[in-house]
């Protein structure tokens, strides 16, 4: 009881990680935890399919080597296998990034935001990449551009 009533004495929350719903469906589907699920074969399946199905290499920077798959959200569907949504191919540097901060467990919200917010990044600069590519072949194209003043790095 004692230790129950702790955090209210203290006056503070017992810090939320986030990851109380997705422990909640894992109960459900029988493990006993997180652990427990990542040494599953029905993990081991999911997770190989994710991988094939991404063509083997990171979302972010596109590395084909220490591959893993993160969870953006976790779901009954995609923790059972129903689904994929909701599964992302990382390699292992970008996946402790987006997971932890000085070496500290980031809480789920914190993830699903740095997650996000890199990903962004990463869309925004393909999107200006392939816009300089147009402009220089539509340049090229109608002479408004000659060859050689196209950027040696094209
Ligand atoms: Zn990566």
């Amino acid at each position: 009881m004692a230790c129950f009533l702790f955090p209210s004495i203290m006056n503070e929350k017992p810090k939320k990680s986030g990851y109380e719903k997705r422990n909640r469906i894992l109960k459900k589907l029988g493990f006993r935890d997180y652990a427990e699920y990542l040494q599953s074969e029905l993990w081991s399946e999911i997770r190989q399919k994710v991988i094939q199905d991404s063509r083997g290499s990171c979302r972010i920077c596109g590395n084909r080597k220490s591959l893993q798959v993160h969870h953006k959200k976790y779901t009954l569907l995609n923790l059972s296998g129903k689904r994929t949504r909701g599964l992302v191919v990382l390699c292992n540097g970008c996946h402790y990034s987006a997971e932890f901060k000085n070496g500290e467990k980031r809480t789920l919200p914190e993830v699903q935001k740095v997650f996000k917010r890199t990903l962004r990044k990463k869309i925004d600069a393909e999107e200006s990449m392939k816009e300089t590519r147009r402009k220089l072949r539509d340049g090229y194209r109608n002479g408004s551009l000659l060859p050689d003043r196209i950027p040696f790095y094209f």
